[in-house]
């Protein structure tokens, strides 16, 4: 009588359970692809960093749980001929599950805290360096450097960017002039630990230890903190005097390289975000400043 009552629950289990499988796979898989869709539908990259950043490493991880559950209900379905056997397997068995789910749950939480911000950041970096295409006539822009960005921030955006971990990209049309501005934040992005070598070092504090006057440079005090293993990187950073007149950096004075017989080789290289390697060899400087006004990344990835 006992017995009977047993493998009728047991039936109706099996039954009750793949339908759960289902409906949790499907749940978890649903919501990556919409959060992909959303990716997807995103029109500019800037867009589409943002999005990344924010939310990427919590759908993947959501997605791997509703993965981990499917995979507790789904292994309580096997084995049905020998649950009928005694109660007593039906408990080892829903207790070898538990153990299985959350493995699965522990290692993808693992994986993704520590192994995915490596691949993230590269396709972060991809986004937010991919040339600009003016909507205006399709030209390419150019990103401008951080000395030359400055004509074309007001003064509160400089303020921000010099003080804290705020980075505007200025994108221009040479042809046009058309600028694009885009914010972002410094202390989202990871680094590379140089302990453990996980990309999870990231900025933790930053604190102004001397300002930038006209006449003199001023200091800032950055502090990292490893996620992983907990490593504390502290590095003075020099805050540079604000020149009156903007012409007066980035110039280079004299070059030593020119015309200068001793020097029969200059080698370019040139590393990519994506790992890319590739090496150049000039004889003159004339050359590699031709070949380096005309570089295109495009062109070295393919
Ligand atoms: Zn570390």
């Amino acid at each position: 009588m006992n017995n009977e009552l047993y493998l009728d629950f047991l039936s109706k289990w099996q039954q009750i359970v793949y339908i759960l499988v289902f409906i949790t796979l499907g749940i978890g898989v649903l919501n990556y692809i919409f959060f992909k869709i959303s990716f997807m539908s995103k029109k500019t990259y800037k867009e589409k960093f943002d999005l990344a950043s924010e939310k990427e490493s919590k759908k993947l991880l959501s997605g791997h749980i509703f993965v981990a559950v499917a995979l507790f209900l789904f292994c309580n379905t096997l084995e049905y001929e020998t649950m009928k056997l005694d109660e007593l397997w039906f408990f080892i068995r829903l207790f070898v599950s538990l153990c299985i789910g959350v493995l699965y749950g522990y290692i993808a939480q693992l994986i993704i805290k520590f192994y995915y911000p490596g691949v993230l950041e590269k396709k972060l970096k991809k986004l937010r360096y991919t040339p600009r295409i003016n909507p205006e006539n399709g030209n390419k822009m150019k990103l401008l450097s951080e000395e030359e960005e400055d004509a074309y921030l007001d003064e509160g955006m400089q303020a921000e960017e010099n003080v804290f971990s705020v980075d505007y990209d200025v994108w221009i049309d040479e042809s046009t002039g058309y600028t694009k501005i885009e914010k972002y934040k410094g202390h989202l992005s990871a680094l590379e630990c140089d302990r453990c070598g996980f990309q999870t070092l990231r900025l933790a504090k930053e604190e102004i230890i001397k300002e930038a006057t006209e006449t003199e440079d001023g200091e800032l005090l950055k502090e990292y903190n490893c996620s992983y293993c907990g490593r504390i990187k502290r590095k003075n950073v020099v805050l540079t005097r604000r020149f009156k007149d903007s012409s007066e950096s980035g110039q280079l004075i004299d070059n030593p390289l020119d015309h200068d017989g001793r020097i029969t080789v200059i080698k370019v290289e040139i590393h990519g975000s994506g790992g890319e390697v590739k090496e150049y060899d000039f004889q003159n400087l004339d050359q590699a400043k031709n070949f380096l006004s005309e570089f295109d990344f495009e062109k070295l990835q393919n």
